[in-house]
């Protein structure tokens, strides 16, 4: 059927692409791609010849407006470079304009680092919020980690080596004693993670930045333990009063 076709791709290895989505790459008529030659070497890989065509969330209105245009009668795949389009990658922009435009919208779901790494990293599971990629600017990175760390809830944000260890300082920081884990190159050779209080792994990471793509993930809020004989008295008193 024609429509816009969201599909995963590896984050690493190849042997993650489905069957599906390699189907759907040999059924497209257009691949819409963030750089032609990482998405070239996944196709020559799957002896695949297709034409390729750029697509950003900055790309211009009127480059939207020819995408929906196919939509009717042709098949247009999206991928990135690498793991689910729309996750820290483009592709919004196109699914909100083609669902407005009441075109048909499918997807092939596949590997994403954000989840990968939430399931290795022993934290938990029941509540999770991605953050995408830190700010740099250290005012901005320390307004979203306190907005962030206030939500009862297991954070996981996308990073990289070279900024690994300021991210992880500003954690603890913000956050303190919070457990997380530090992920690296998921599904690959060096596949890695490093778990353990966010002080302990700033420290850790403080004079050797890793080599390769890296995950973070951060426990919710530590809760505040037992209660002590004066909020349990508090507790009592409030209890009384509002029964008589
Ligand atoms: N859309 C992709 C996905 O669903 O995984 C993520 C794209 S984002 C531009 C790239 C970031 O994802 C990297 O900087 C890194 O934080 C994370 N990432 C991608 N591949 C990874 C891997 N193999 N191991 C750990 N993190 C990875």
């Amino acid at each position: 059927t024609p429509g816009l076709y969201i599909v995963a791709t590896p984050i690493g290895n190849l042997s993650d692409l489905s069957p599906r989505a390699a189907s759907m790459l040999e059924a497209a008529d257009l691949i819409l791609v963030e750089d032609s030659r990482v998405t070239g070497k996944l196709l020559s890989h799957l002896g695949i010849r297709k034409a390729m065509q750029p697509y950003h969330d900055h790309s211009s209105a009127a480059d939207r407006d020819r995408i929906l245009a196919r939509l009717a009668s042709e098949v247009v795949v999206l991928v990135s470079d690498a793991g689910t389009p729309l996750i820290s990658d483009p592709g919004y922009k196109l699914v909100a304009a083609a669902r407005q435009a009441g075109a048909n919208v499918g997807a092939v779901p596949g590997p994403s680092a954000a989840i990968m790494a939430l399931t290795l990293s022993g934290l938990p599971t029941d509540r999770f919020l991605f953050g995408g990629f830190l700010p740099t600017k250290e005012k901005a990175r320390r307004d979203v980690l306190d907005e962030l760390g206030a939500v009862q809830a297991t954070l996981v944000f996308y990073e990289s080596g070279p900024r690994l260890a300021k991210s992880l300082s500003a954690a603890a920081d913000a956050l303190g004693d919070r457990p997380a884990a530090v992920t690296r190159e998921l599904t690959k050779l060096y596949e890695e993670v490093a778990t353990g209080s966010l002080p302990d792994l700033a420290a850790r990471y403080a004079d050797a930045p890793p080599k390769g793509e890296i995950t973070l993930v951060i426990g919710p809020p530590l809760d505040d333990g037992p209660p002590d004989d004066a909020a349990i008295d508090e507790a009592i008193r409030d209890a009384l009063a509002t029964e008589s």
